[in-house]
């Protein structure tokens, strides 16, 4: 038997809005002290009520745009209920038959919906009590739900990596899961199947999710773990139970958490409270003004990179997914967009130098962000290309500007780094070197190939590495000839 797993992601992320999806509570998930942001709509107090944050349906909106989901014309809320502390209502508001956006792409991944909803307080439980912060209460959430097509736990984790980036690019959410501004949970099935058939008449197996994935790493361990567990069971000839499963962190583990509830349960109905919203009726939420807000997305951008200066594609992802990167590379393209030499010279740079300065930089408020900015590395690198410094000055250029900060012309010239080219000049130091160095040059003369590369070496030493090596090694030849 062949056991082929199947993965299908809900993610939650809380949206960046000023205030709260139904009130005017200030929007601050990384407030300390509890329960300042509360108002007696986010704690429910009787006869209030709620009005919908248009931010962040706008923010639904460009997400289903970006990735080519179909938006709503008609949609509405619905309540959720449950009883549980962290919801003082005792139901949540969310969407259930209208969510705003159906279908769509993100990653060669098929997206089932995303909706709008709210999120809930916090519940801390010390040794004999348990709090309750409502800050986080009525904060909007989205919902993002994909198929049930995902292979293994490294697409999986690749897919939550391009939402979050998706996310931060649109601006409408942190979306930091250290800081569980995302969630994501994780629907895991096998399908058990003979050997030599083929799997696409075999239906889904029964799927257990698993709830509380606050980091990459743990989507990965955790899909892998749930793998492992369900395939040993039905080789024992036993059925997976369809539950609800947490992560333990420390034993790198899922435990059963409650048998899972079906959507009936909720009691799912349109809220009476809010008005069902006709999209089309309200001018901000046109598609042709939501598309004026959003920038180049990832995918477009990674297009670019490839498709127009030639970037292989892991590049063009470590570009694209470091903002900073991005942000060095483009103002390259805008400055020099005709000259692709000077491009891939740039992009070099950026894979191998800043790449390494990043290694080290482990600083929060990132020295290397700080200290060089896009328009001196622009300056730097078309002072490289055209030979004003050699590559070995441009390296020390690069590191004191990485150390302290500023401009490369001036950096090369209080450090003598700017490359000399002027034979007169060179011709001294050539002869100096030739009149210090009688055995290398009988070697030389004798057909030793090294001894030539040795006296440019020399030659780069006596002028702090900003001679041309080309011109001295000419000038070498010329004299020895
Ligand atoms: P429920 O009604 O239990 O919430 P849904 O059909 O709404 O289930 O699906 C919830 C999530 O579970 C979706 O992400 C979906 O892709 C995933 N899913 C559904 N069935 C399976 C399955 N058999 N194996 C893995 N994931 C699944
Ligand atoms: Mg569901």
């Amino acid at each position: 038997m062949k056991y082929i797993p199947t993965i299908g992601l809900e993610i939650h992320a809380e949206l960046k809005t000023k205030t709260k999806m139904f009130c005017d509570s200030k929007n601050n998930p990384a407030e300390k002290k509890p329960n300042i942001n509360i108002c007696p709509v986010c704690v429910a107090h009787p006869g209030t009520l709620p009005v919908i944050n248009k931010e962040a349906v706008k923010h639904i909106l460009k997400i289903g745009i970006a990735i080519g989901g179909n938006l709503a014309d008609f949609t509405e809320f619905d309540r959720k209920n449950y009883f549980y502390p962290d919801i003082p209502k005792g139901y949540q508001i969310s969407q259930y038959k209208y969510p705003l956006v159906s279908g769509g792409n993100l990653a060669g991944i098929a997206i089932t919906r995303v909706h709008l909803e709210e999120d809930t307080a916090r519940v801390i439980h010390d040794k004999e009590n348990s709090l309750i912060d409502f800050n986080r209460a009525g904060i909007p959430l989205m919902e993002m739900v994909t198929e049930p097509i995902i292979k293994n736990a490294a697409q999986a984790v690749f897919f939550a990596k391009e939402l979050q980036l998706l996310l931060r690019t649109l601006a409408v959410g942190g979306a930091n899961m250290e800081k569980g501004e995302m969630r994501v949970e994780a629907n895991v099935s096998l399908r058990e199947v003979a050997d030599d058939s083929s799997h696409f008449s075999v239906p889904l197996g029964t799927k257990v999710e698993v709830k509380n994935l606050n980091s990459f790493r743990a989507v990965e361990h955790a899909i892998d773990f749930e793998i492992k567990r369900q395939e040993s069971i039905l080789k024992n000839s036993e059925k997976v139970i369809q539950e609800t499963r947490g992560w333990n962190e420390d034993k790198q583990q899922t435990f059963s958490q409650r048998l899972k509830e079906g959507s009936e349960d909720y009691r799912y109905f349109p809220d009476p409270d809010l008005p069902k919203l006709q999209i089309s009726a309200i001018k901000e939420f046109s598609k042709e003004n939501l598309k004026k807000e959003i920038p180049e997305l990832p995918r477009e951008k990674r297009e670019r990179y490839k498709n127009n200066f030639g970037l292989k594609i892991d590049d063009a992802n470590m570009f694209v997914r470091d903002p900073y990167l991005a942000k060095l590379f483009d103002e390259i393209i805008e400055k020099f967009e005709k000259n692709k030499e000077l491009i891939k010279l740039a992009s070099n740079y950026i894979t191998t130098d800043i790449a390494g300065f990043m290694k080290i930089d482990k600083s929060l408020d990132k020295k290397l962000h700080k200290n060089i900015s896009a328009k001196n590395f622009t300056e730097l690198i078309s002072m490289i290309y055209e030979n004003k410094v050699s590559s070995r000055g441009a390296k020390n250029i690069l590191n004191e500007m990485y150390e302290r900060g500023g401009d490369p012309a001036k950096i090369a010239e209080e450090k003598n780094l700017f490359q000399r080219s002027d034979e007169s000049e060179l011709k001294k130091i050539v002869e100096k070197i030739i009149s210090e160095n009688e055995r290398v040059i009988k070697d030389f003369k004798s057909g030793k190939e090294s001894s030539l590369q040795f006296l440019i070496g020399q030659g780069m030493k006596e002028t702090n590495c900003s001679a041309n090596p080309e011109i001295l090694k000419k000038l070498f030849i010329d004299f020895l000839k």
